[in-house]
C-alpha cells in the first residue's frame, strides 16, 4: 500500500527532492520516485519466499537457523537522491522486522517526512518508521552513539563513514553498514566497436544527476590509439549536457545542491587548471556564476596522480587518462582508495571475462556504465565501505542468525 502511496504522490514527492536539492523535477518523477516504491514492493513481495534452515544433526536433534530481526535500525543518508537512498536502507530493513529511525540529510529532509506520513496513511504501526532530521553533527551523531539502537545504516562520504565506526566503538558495538564514496573508472578499449555508444553513455556516466552520483563513472581511461576519435565524439555528446532550470521538464541536469558544495566543486575545477589539461569546458553558458550552477568540465591528466584524478569531486567533471596496455588499465582502474563501481567497453569476450577478475570494485557494468536494479547488490569494497543495499543480499544486513537446538 506504501508503495503505491509513493506512486499516487509521484509530483509532490517529485517537487519535494527538486526544491531541496536542484535536481530535475523530471528525473525525479521518471526514476526516483518510482525506483522507490518499486524496490519497496520487491521487498515486500520477496520477503516471505525467504526460509530458515533446520541443520542435519543427528536423528534426536533439532536444530534451526533462524533469522532474527536485529531491532532498531538507524539509517542515516545523504542528500544526491534523498528519496532513493532512504528507500534503500528503509525496504529490506522493514521487510526483516526492524523499526528504523531514518535521519535524511540536513539539505534534504522533506521527501523523507512526506514518506512518514505516507507510512502512516498505508497502515504502518507507529513507531515503526520514524524520520527524524537533524544535522549529522548533533542528530547523526546522537544516533551513532545511542546505546539502544542495533544497527546503523550509513551511505555518504568515506570522511563521516568512519565516524560512525568510531561511534559504535564508543557506545554499544551496534553494527555498522557504510555505503560511502567512490571515483569509479570507465575503460574504453580500442577493440569495442561502439565508440558512439561509449561516449555517449560517457557523458552520461559522469554528468547525470549533476554528477552526484556515488557511482559516477568520473574516470574515463581511454586507450591511446582511439583517444583522439573517442574525444570528438565525448566532447559533442558533453554539450547535450548543460545545466538548466530543475524545475524546467527540458532540463537534462540541474543545480548543486548549496552554494558550499558549488564553491568547493568550483575550487577542485580551479586546482586542476593548474595541474591538469583542460579539454572541455563550456561554451556560452552563461550561468556559470550563477548560484549553484555548474557546467559539465572535462580535464585530461597523463599520469592519473592528479587531485582530479583521485578525489571524489561529486559535481560534473570528467577526467580522461589514457594508457597504452590492458595492464596500465588495470593498474590506473585500481590506484584510488575507492572500489565503488567501474565500467568497461570491449567486444573481446576473453578481455571482459578477464577484466571482470583484475577490477576491484563492487559492480562492473560491462558494455554500460552504471548497470543496477533492486535485484542485483549494490556496494564497495575498500574505502567505498561495506554490506549490500538492494537484493536479497541486503536483507541479511538487517537480521541475525539465531541457532535454536531442540533436544529430544
Ligand atoms: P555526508 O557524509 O556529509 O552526509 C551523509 C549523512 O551523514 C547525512 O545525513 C549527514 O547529516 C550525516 N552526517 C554528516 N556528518 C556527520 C557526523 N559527524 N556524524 C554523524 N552523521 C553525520 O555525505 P553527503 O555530502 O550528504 O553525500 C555525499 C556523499 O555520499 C558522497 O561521498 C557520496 O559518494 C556518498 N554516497 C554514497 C553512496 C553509495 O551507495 N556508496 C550513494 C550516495 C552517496
Amino acid at each position: 500500500k506504501l508503495s503505491q502511496l509513493i506512486m499516487d504522490n509521484q509530483d509532490e514527492l517529485s517537487i519535494l527532492d527538486c526544491l531541496d536539492v536542484g535536481k530535475t523535477s523530471q528525473d525525479c518523477y521518471i526514476y526516483d520516485v518510482p525506483g522507490t516504491s518499486e524496490l519497496l514492493q520487491w521487498s515486500a513481495e520477496a520477503i516471505d519466499k525467504i526460509m530458515d534452515e533446520i541443520a542435519p544433526t543427528g536423528n534426536n536433534d533439532l536444530a534451526m537457523i533462524r533469522k532474527v530481526p536485529l531491532g532498531v535500525i538507524g539509517a542515516v543518508v545523504p542528500w544526491n537522491y534523498p528519496l532513493n537512498m532512504a528507500m534503500w536502507k528503509l525496504a529490506p530493513a522493514l521487510a526483516t522486522g526492524n523499526s528504523v529511525i531514518l535521519k535524511p540529510a540536513e539539505q534534504s529532509p522533506l521527501s523523507a517526512l512526506r514518506l512518514a506520513e505516507l507510512a502512516i496513511e498505508a497502515g504502518l504501526p507507529e513507531g515503526v518508521l520514524n524520520v527524524l532530521p537533524g544535522f549529522g553533527e548533533i542528530t547523526g551523531k546522537a544516533i551513532g552513539l545511542h546505546n539502544d539502537i542495533d544497527c546503523v545504516a550509513f551511505t555518504g562520504s568515506t570522511e563521516v563513514g568512519k565516524y560512525f565506526l568510531e561511534y559504535s566503538g564508543k557506545s554499544n558495538m551496534k553494527q555498522i553498514w557504510l555505503e560511502c564514496g567512490g571515483k569509479s573508472p570507465n575503460i574504453i578499449f580500442n577493440s569495442s566497436k561502439r565508440l558512439d555508444e561509449a561516449a555517449e553513455l560517457a557523458a552520461f556516466g559522469g554528468f547525470f544527476n549533476q554528477g552526484e552520483v556515488c557511482s559516477a563513472n568520473s574516470r574515463v581511461l581511454v586507450q591511446k590509439d582511439i583517444l583522439n576519435d573517442f574525444l570528438k565524439l565525448l566532447k559533442t555528446e558533453t554539450d547535450n549536457w548543460l545545466p538548466g532550470d530543475p524545475l524546467d521538464p527540458k532540463s537534462k541536469i540541474g543545480c548543486l545542491v548549496t552554494e558550499e558544495h558549488a564553491l568547493r566543486v568550483k575550487k577542485y575545477i580551479t586546482n586542476a587548471k593548474k595541474e591538469t589539461e583542460l579539454i572541455y569546458e563550456a561554451k556560452n553558458f552563461d550561468r556559470q556564476s550563477v548560484g549553484t550552477f555548474v557546467a559539465p568540465t572535462i580535464f585530461m591528466d597523463e599520469s592519473a596522480s592528479k587531485e582530479i584524478s583521485n578525489e571524489e569531486v561529486f559535481g560534473p567533471v570528467l577526467t580522461v587518462i589514457p594508457f597504452e596496455k590492458e595492464e596500465d588499465a588495470i593498474r590506473i582502474a585500481n590506484g584510488t582508495k575507492y572500489a565503488l563501481a567501474g565500467s568497461l567497453w570491449t567486444d573481446d569476450l576473453s578481455q571482459a571475462h578477464r577484466l571482470s577478475n583484475e577490477i576491484h570494485v563492487g559492480a562492473l557494468s560491462i558494455n554500460t556504465v552504471d548497470a543496477f536494479s533492486s535485484m542485483t547488490p549494490f556496494g564497495g569494497f575498500k574505502q567505498s565501505g561495506f554490506g549490500n543495499d538492494l537484493s536479497l543480499h541486503s536483507f541479511d544486513k538487517y537480521s541475525g542468525l539465531k541457532t535454536v537446538w531442540i533436544k529430544y
